[in-house]
Parts: C-alpha cells; sequence; structure tokens
C-alpha cells in the first residue's frame, strides 16, 4: 500500500450538447460531445481509519465537505464494490469552478476512484472504475477518460473521438454557480411554453469531422448547447458575455454544459490570452482563463 497517492483530473466543456426530452426515470437523453481541457483539480489520498475531505483553493468554501461531496461518494463506491470498509483522508485542491458547467465534481470523483484504486492496491482495471463512475454520475466516466468523446443515453456511455490537433480556448468564469438541475427544468419549461419539439439525437457529423483534422474555425461554427438557451434565461447577464467574447474575435462562443461559465475559441494560444485579457477588462465575468484541449482523463502524478 502506498502512504499518499495524487491524481490530477481535467474540466470538461462540452462542444455539443443535445438534449432529449424529460424520461419517465427524471433523466434525458443526451447526445454530448466531451472535450477535456487543462484546467485540472488535484485529489490527494492519504492513509486513514475514515473515510474524510478537505478541500483547498478559491472555491474551497462552496464545496460540501460532508457525505454530499461527490469525492466521498466515489471513495465509498469502490470500497463497497471491493467488499472491504477501507478508509482515506481526501485533500482536494479546486482549480475548476464550482458549479460552472465545467464538471468539476465529477473531476474529484474521477479523481477519488483513481487515487483509492492504487491507496487501496486494488488494482482494478480503468473499465472497472468506468462502470462504478457512470452509477456515481453521468460525467464521471468521461473525468476518467479525457480527451475527446462522444457521450449518449445520460451521457455515460463513451466513444472516444480520434483528434487532428489542439484547440484554443478561454473560459470566462461568472460570480457564483447554476445549478444543474434547475438549468434543465428551465429548459424543459422553456419548450413547454414554446411548444418546441425535440427532433431526434444525433452527433452533429460536421462538428466531429471539425474535430478530427483540427480545423477550429469549422469547430466554431458547429458549437452548440441545448441548455443555453435555460442558462441565459436564468443568468441574463451571460448573452453580454457571450456577444463581448464574439466581437473580440472568438471563433466561437458557448455557454459551458449547464453555465454560467462560458467558453470561447480562439484561433491560437497567443489569441487565447490577448481574448482572456480583453474579457477580464471588459468587466463581463470574474474571471477569465486562457487554456487548451484536449486534455488527458484523471492521471496519477
Ligand atoms: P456539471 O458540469 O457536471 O453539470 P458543475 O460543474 O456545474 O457540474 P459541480 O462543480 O460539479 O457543478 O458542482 C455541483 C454541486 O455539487 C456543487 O454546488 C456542490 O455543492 C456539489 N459538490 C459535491 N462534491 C463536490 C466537489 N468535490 N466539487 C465541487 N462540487 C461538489
Amino acid at each position: 500500500m502506498n502512504a499518499s497517492v495524487t491524481v490530477r483530473v481535467p474540466a470538461k466543456v462540452n462542444v455539443q450538447l443535445s438534449v432529449g426530452p424529460l424520461r419517465d426515470d427524471g433523466y434525458h437523453d443526451l447526445v454530448n460531445v466531451f472535450h477535456a481541457v487543462s484546467i485540472f483539480d488535484e485529489v490527494e489520498a492519504k492513509e486513514s481509519e475514515s473515510v474524510k475531505v478537505s478541500v483547498e483553493g478559491e472555491w474551497a468554501d462552496q464545496v460540501p465537505l460532508d457525505e454530499g461531496n461527490l469525492a466521498v461518494q466515489a471513495a465509498r463506491a469502490l470500497a463497497k464494490h471491493a467488499g472491504r470498509s477501507y478508509g482515506v483522508e481526501l485533500v482536494i485542491r479546486k482549480t475548476i469552478p464550482v458549479a460552472g458547467g465545467m464538471a468539476g465534481g465529477s473531476a474529484d470523483a474521477a479523481g477519488a476512484l483513481l487515487a483509492c484504486n492504487e491507496l487501496w492496491g486494488l488494482g482494478l482495471p480503468l473499465e472497472d472504475l468506468m462502470e462504478i463512475a457512470g452509477d456515481l454520475g453521468s460525467d464521471v466516466p468521461f473525468s476518467l477518460l479525457g480527451g475527446t468523446a462522444v457521450g449518449t443515453g445520460r451521457g455515460e456511455r463513451l466513444s472516444q473521438v480520434e483528434m487532428g490537433g489542439t484547440f484554443h480556448w478561454v473560459f470566462a468564469v461568472a460570480d457564483g454557480g447554476l445549478s444543474t438541475a434547475k438549468v434543465y427544468a428551465e429548459c424543459d419549461r422553456l419548450r413547454e411554453v414554446s411548444g418546441e419539439q425535440v427532433a431526434g439525437l444525433q452527433g452533429n457529423q460536421a462538428l466531429l469531422d471539425a474535430l478530427r483534422i483540427g480545423d477550429a474555425a469549422g469547430l466554431g461554427a458547429e458549437l452548440t448547447n441545448d441548455l443555453q438557451a435555460a442558462a441565459l434565461s436564468l443568468r441574463p447577464s451571460l448573452a453580454q458575455t457571450l456577444a463581448v467574447g464574439t466581437e473580440l474575435g472568438a471563433l466561437g462562443a458557448i455557454v459551458s454544459g449547464s453555465g454560467p461559465t462560458c467558453a470561447f475559441l480562439a484561433t491560437s494560444a497567443e489569441h487565447a490570452r490577448a481574448l482572456a485579457e480583453a474579457l477580464s477588462a471588459a468587466d463581463v465575468c470574474r474571471t477569465a482563463v486562457p487554456t487548451s484541449g484536449p486534455a488527458p482523463g484523471a492521471q496519477l502524478i
């Protein structure tokens, strides 16, 4: 057994998020093209008699320290799978915004799965961890896998997309989060009010082609998020954030997942840095972070 193990896990943006009608089980069918980006949380797992967690970093005060913490739930699920009552002290160093639509909680759950698998010397293969991850939440399997992948079902059935290059992004982080459940409920409400019929869900071939050949302009033109109208309805100021990024020359601008973080596609690393500075100066977000994707999934460091 190791005394301490640290794992690094990426945030994600959905470059396509197509949402089907509400299912009887309360979930929505999705076609979800996940793309991991180089904004990382770290999850350290240390030997302990019981399961406990602490959180460090800018967003620490917004993260639960009880059984509501997704990393704690992941550790418990893994111990249950192994049929033992293991303990672990988890230390989460948060960089991914909380409730920002970038799957930060899911990242920490994936990090805890990988770290505890190592700490406890279980040696479970990735496919077993992916199965446990799917029960923890729709985005957790992708946080383990990383890269770029198409998710179907609730988002948990994944098939990896071959990538032709690196994309440069800016994430405009808002003050305060948005609840994912409330954004889905608002999406359902808006559809009911407008009478919109949701057509059959499918992957956007032009978008997948752009990802495969590393065509940033093509990807920027094809970004879609069915939750965007709901996020804007709940947080109208995001419309201005998106408009300013577009005026500043972004190839594409989109709400990330359920928001309120906004994602902008840049032409180069240099353009991403300039765009981030200009967005910060325009006072349309709390902070703007230049980064790139695809990033690897959960990794021991
Ligand atoms: P998604 O993009 O998957 O919809 P999100 O990025 O919008 O999720 P998270 O940062 O995952 O949202 O947090 C959602 C809620 O989950 C938070 O409000 C927080 O109370 C709770 N939570 C539980 N565990 C964690 C964790 N380890 N890190 C962050 N939030 C957590």
